[in-house]
């Protein structure tokens, strides 16, 4: 027995280190740093060329730990083919002003569905190996070097520290991204601070999700209840201000809606980052795809419908860049040009409309939702509502009520009788 125990850990140690040693000397012609939607997605399609595709992601599980409240539109839906992954469909909103009053939004079509979020980067990993992608787990990338033309990374795996070579790296390595860093990329406007957990909920409307507005729960931001059913809700709040304690944002928010929370039952706890703005998404050897690219909605934070479009773009360029051997930042501009083509107006149409959203006072916003509350506005709302383009309801609205946002003077009158 014992000598079958020694000769197991001999082998199984030998055949670690041949394994190293084959990634030791692996060239690859793609190296993806960040095995979550953005940077599976895009290695599946860079791959299904042939070309050899090595994703390192730090966690010892895709999809783990769930950072995210599942909420996405038929679009991801279409785009990763993952219908059996929707756990509820969402018919509107309800939308409660600072001052507790609430709109409801109800139209007579799925606007929105959740998802199993931790499924969806498992299926599309899954997808990713059956193209041919490497996905090496518990593989923390930690130091990135250029070496003749192209680059090295050192990652850290089972206590040793490894190395790889590639001559294009892709950074999908979320909102704090190394890459993005290192190639002197990283410029977000903002980042949100998002609290949010999974609960058991008693949830009366299970269709419909709602919206909490108010600096005093949701500085910047908002927050929300996602029903899954009728007795489970994802919920959370976020604050755009570093300097405002996001726990005591929450505290307040349980404490405010308390009636709505009552009996709430905490499943498991997450949060996380949501980098907001525009950055350039490329360096000489080097792309940038999904939050690590900043390639989020500015509204809501949502960031899978971006980032799986910008994985589709940045798979095609790579791809060309492949093909012609041409790394370079004046090659891999094609990316930045055909995603300010497809995605650029909305999102800076959206930044804009977050400026003004940002800037209203508490009083402001429940003014606005009080002249907002009516059959007209409501049936235009949902008639337009469109998660992943929000800007197209929010210049209906803009171009009736803009004096609310421009001119302080009427609202500060307002705001001294009110
Ligand atoms: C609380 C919260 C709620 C959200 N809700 C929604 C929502 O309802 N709908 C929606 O569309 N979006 C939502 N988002 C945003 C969404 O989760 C992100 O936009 C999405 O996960 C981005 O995918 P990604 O692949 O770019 O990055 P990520 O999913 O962050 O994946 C990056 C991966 O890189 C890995 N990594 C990082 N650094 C390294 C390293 N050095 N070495 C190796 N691996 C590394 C990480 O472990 C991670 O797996 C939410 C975000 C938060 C924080």
């Amino acid at each position: 027995m014992c000598v079958y125990i020694y000769l197991h850990i001999k082998i199984a140690g030998r055949l670690k280190l041949i394994f190293y040693e084959v990634f030791k000397k692996m060239e690859w012609d793609v190296l993806v740093v960040g095995g979550g939607p953005a940077g599976c997605f895009a290695a599946e399609h860079i791959a299904k060329h042939g070309f050899k595709v090595l994703v390192l992601e730090e966690n010892s599980v895709i999809g783990e730990p769930v950072q995210c409240a599942g909420l996405v539109s038929h679009r991801t839906i279409e785009l990763t083919g993952c219908q059996k992954l929707i756990l509820n469909s969402l018919k509107g909103a309800n939308v409660y002003s600072p001052n507790g009053k609430s709109m409801k939004l109800a139209g007579s079509r799925s606007y929105a569905f959740a998802i199993d979020r931790a499924l969806l980067d498992q299926e599309l990993a899954l997808r990713a190996q059956k193209s041919g992608v490497e996905v090496l787990l518990s593989a923390r990338v930690t130091n990135l070097k250029r070496h003749g033309k192209g680059i090295v990374v050192e990652f850290r795996r089972g206590g040793s520290t490894l190395t790889a070579a590639t001559k294009l790296l892709i950074g999908a390595d979320g909102a704090n991204s190394l890459v993005a860093r290192w190639a002197s990329l990283y410029q977000p406007r903002e980042k949100i601070k998002m609290f949010a957990a999974e609960v058991k909920l008693q949830n009366p409307f299970p269709e419909m999700v709602d919206i909490f507005l108010g600096s005093h729960i949701a500085p910047g931001w908002f927050g929300w209840i996602i029903p899954i059913d009728k007795k489970r809700a994802r919920i959370g709040t976020g604050s755009s201000f570093i300097n405002i304690s996001g726990r005591k944002s929450v505290k307040k928010f349980l404490n405010v809606y308390s009636k709505r929370f009552y009996g709430m039952e905490i499943i498991r706890e997450t949060g996380g980052l949501v980098p907001i703005g525009t950055i350039q998404n490329h360096a000489s050897n080097v792309m940038l795809v999904g939050d690590a690219a900043c390639q989020t909605k500015p509204i809501s934070g949502g960031g899978l419908y971006p980032g799986l479009m910008g994985a589709i773009i940045c798979s095609q360029v790579a791809v060309k860049a492949l093909m012609a051997e041409n790394f370079s930042r004046e090659f891999l501009s094609g990316y930045q040009l055909q995603w300010n083509q497809k995605m650029h107006s909305e999102l800076e149409k959206a930044l804009n409309y977050r400026e003004m959203f940002v800037n209203l006072s508490d009083f402001q916003l429940s003014l606005l939702i009080k002249i907002l509350n009516t059959n007209y506005w409501r049936s235009l709302i949902s008639e337009y509502m469109d998660i992943d383009y929000p800007s197209i309801v929010a210049e209906k609205l803009f171009e009736k009520y803009s004096f609310l946002f421009f001119s302080s003077k009427k609202v500060k009158k307002l705001e001294t009788k009110g």
